[in-house]
């Protein structure tokens, strides 16, 4: 359990969408108690927006899209991954423009912009979900397990050497928090693949995709002259399954172990963990004395705050 969190000033950032290579300007703006994170298209109608939420989810192909009320928009996963990995649950996100920008391929401008905005816990608390038992998909040779844990933890395996020997194949471990997040996970930028890219951008993809925004690989190399760490490829995985995992709306609490999975893969996992959710939710009553006891912790905290 912990506070909810928003932000203390605005924010804005603006670049490209990596696949539909139009310009975007994202302003942050603080939101209240219980808002959720919430993408607006116009700053004049709060109503307007649509919730990051597994229930608003419009298309897992290559990036993220969430949609409600004829208002969609896509590839929102890096800032999602940011907000939940820094537990900002409350936030207005006014989007000009229908894809998020790409900015260099990783998260660390978002970053940037959100200690730069500072974060603000508010005046309510936030539940961890700790997941009963262990929840898992399985497809082709890949699988992405969650197990019950006490952290949020990920393990995450990619096997690419059919695709570029370069890549190969990668491992990584963390225990997520805003630590490791910002240190380990979010300087690590998007790939793709040299031989995709034509039928990528037949197919109206990958148009606004660059070297400045993404590591480009060949069957045996690295078209981009640097690496930010040796295995940032599979860095980068993890930083996109923090963010399929936020549209569960939840903090959790499980060991997440991976292998060649991906935005698809995950949000089947987030389907079922949605479930888990909602089904404990439903049926969970807390006992009588920890409901008492939060509510002494309320009071006693909102007369330190003069509320
Ligand atoms: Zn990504």
């Amino acid at each position: 359990m912990f506070f909810q969190s928003t932000i203390q000033q605005s924010v804005k950032l603006g670049g490209t969408g990596l696949h539909s290579g139009t310009e975007t300007t994202v302003t942050l703006l603080p939101a209240p108690v219980d808002t959720g994170i919430v993408f607006i298209p116009d700053m004049c109608d709060m109503n307007s927006g649509v919730t990051a939420h597994f229930d608003n989810l419009r298309d897992t192909r290559n990036a993220i899209t969430i949609g409600s009320n004829g208002y969609d928009i896509k590839t929102i996963e890096h800032f999602m991954a940011t907000f939940y990995a820094y537990g900002i649950t409350n936030l207005y996100v006014v989007v000009k423009g229908y894809e998020m920008p790409i900015l260099d391929g990783s998260s660390l401008q978002i970053v940037e912009a959100i200690e730069g905005a500072r974060i603000q816990e508010q005046n309510a608390f936030y539940d961890t979900f700790y997941l009963p038992y262990p929840v898992w998909v399985e497809e082709n040779g890949s699988y992405l397990i969650a197990l019950p844990s006490t952290a949020f933890k990920i393990t995450y395996t990619i096997d690419f050497t059919s695709k570029s020997s370069a890549i190969g194949t990668q491992t990584a471990h963390f225990v997520v928090n805003r630590d490791t997040y910002k240190n380990s996970i979010a300087p690590a930028r998007t790939f793709g693949f040299y031989e995709d890219l034509d039928a990528l951008r037949a197919n109206s993809l990958a148009l606004g995709g660059t070297i400045d925004n993404a590591l480009l690989y060949t069957k045996e190399g690295l078209v981009n002259n640097d690496l930010r760490f040796d295995n940032e490829c599979v860095r980068h995985k993890i930083l996109d399954l923090i963010g399929d995992l936020s549209l569960t709306g939840q903090s959790i609490a499980a060991h997440f172990i991976a292998y060649k999975s991906g935005h698809s893969m995950d949000m089947k996992l987030v389907k079922k963990l949605d479930m888990v959710i909602k089904r404990n939710r439903s049926t969970r009553k807390l006992p009588r004395k920890i409901l008492s006891r939060r509510k002494v912790q309320f009071e006693r905290f909102k007369r330190k705050m003069n509320i």
